[in-house]
């Protein structure tokens, strides 16, 4: 810590903050017009050191602890949420396989190319038949003498196009299945038999990709699962922990998003006092404000105090649910507040408001959605 009480976490949450005000809000309806992020943006992230936001010191990263990263996230959401999730999966689900169960030779080999943003971390655990079911999944390994050979379909694989690392969740053992026949891989994009298919057409997030992987006999060395060979059975566990870290990360992202539609939406009642509606008018409108103001200010009570809990240790499954489900609940109530109190100007494409709509509901989908958070909570709440 510096004299002014300040340490690493504070100056990179101020770099941050100005990043996204001097460099990506100003392109961030280019970005989403046009569909990419400019390649000179992402190096400017990686000078930041956001790739490795969470991961160790020892490995390149910054070691931020929970509640540092999901600051940044919020600040990082209070625009195009394509830029977050650029380095999202990289930070979170991609990454954190490798740091919370992978052997030391892969932390080694992985962790700081993926820390200084050289390669990109993505997850793949989805299916065509397995979503909230993750249980469900079909994508199966087998062992060949000295490898994996693994055949299957994954779909939205955030970043799939630019990634070069994937943590894969398979089948290895289908009697057992999800308990104890799921094995997690890391799998890196030159491995024979991998491919990735054209990006999907989304309603949202459109600057960030996701897309298809096939493995067709894709050939994954023995040394490639994660924790090594006495890991193998082990995937399931390791997937379900990295998503419990995701859900405050969902929950920051719905926070900032949110935090941004209450600010613009304090600006247009002001612009309208200013041009000469009368505040009996606005009353509506300000009482929306208001409702606004109070959520937010709740969420990010919670967010904070589990990201704490985590942060000392305690087991916060139960409270990341809450906080997923509220959070992004939130923000969906937020952006169609936002959206009244724009009126027309809100559908227009300038105002942000309508990409923030159109964002914010990812929110609800991915890392589990709203329906399997209640699942979680009340699962726990019954016994
Ligand atoms: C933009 C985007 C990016 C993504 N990125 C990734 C990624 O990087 N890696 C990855 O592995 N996956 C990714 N996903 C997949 C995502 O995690 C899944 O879409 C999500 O888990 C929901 O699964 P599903 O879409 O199959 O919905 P389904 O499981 O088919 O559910 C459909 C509906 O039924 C409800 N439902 C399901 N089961 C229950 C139940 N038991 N009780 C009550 N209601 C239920 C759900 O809440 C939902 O409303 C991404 C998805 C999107 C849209």
């Amino acid at each position: 810590m510096d004299e002014s009480g300040r340490n690493n976490q504070g100056d990179i949450l101020d770099r941050v903050k100005r990043f996204v005000a001097e460099e990506l809000e100003p392109i961030s309806i280019t970005v989403e017009k046009e569909g990419r992020i400019p390649a000179e943006i992402v190096n400017k992230m990686r000078e930041l050191g956001l790739f490795g936001l969470s991961i160790p010191k020892a490995y390149g990263g910054l070691g931020l602890s929970t509640l540092d990263e999901i600051r940044v996230y919020e600040a990082l959401t209070q625009t195009n949420a394509s830029f977050r999730s650029r380095i999202g999966t990289s930070n979170s689900i991609g990454s954190m396989g490798i740091v919370y169960d992978g052997t030391e030779d892969q932390k080694k080999t992985y962790l700081p190319r993926i820390a200084s943003g050289e390669w990109t971390a993505a997850f793949a655990l989805t299916e065509p038949d397995a979503g909230s079911d993750a249980a469900n999944i079909k994508c199966s390994a087998v062992l060949e003498g000295d490898h994996w050979v693994l055949n299957g379909t994954k779909q939205f694989i955030t970043n799939a196009d630019c990634a070069s690392v994937f943590t894969t969740i398979a089948v290895t053992d289908e009697q057992k299945r999800a308990r104890g026949g799921f094995t997690a891989f890391i799998i890196e994009k030159d491995f024979a038999g991998f491919s990735v298919s054209l990006p999907d057409r989304k309603m949202g997030l459109k600057g960030s990709h996701t897309n298809e992987i096939v493995f067709r006999n894709c050939l994954i060395p023995r040394d490639n699962v994660i924790g090594g060979r006495e890991m193998v059975g082990m995937g399931f566990k390791t997937a379900m922990r990295v998503l419990d870290k995701g859900r405050l990360t969902m929950g920051a992202c719905a926070l900032g998003a949110s935090q941004k539609l209450l600010d613009l939406s304090a600006a247009q009642i002001k612009h309208q006092i200013n041009s000469g509606k009368s505040k009996a008018d606005l009353q509506v409108a300000q009482f929306s404000l208001a409702d606004m103001a109070t959520e937010i200010y709740a969420a990010r009570r919670m967010l904070y105090d589990t990201a704490r809990s985590r942060d000392a240790g305690q087991n916060v499954t139960h409270e990341a649910s809450m906080v997923k489900l509220f959070c992004t609940e939130m923000a969906s109530r937020i952006a169609e507040r936002a959206m009244d109190i724009f009126g027309d100007q809100g559908y227009l494409t300038r105002s942000q408001i309508e990409m923030f709509l159109r964002d914010v509901r990812l929110y609800r989908i991915y890392e589990g959605t709203s329906e399997i958070q209640r699942l979680v909570i009340s699962r726990n709440l019954l016994g």
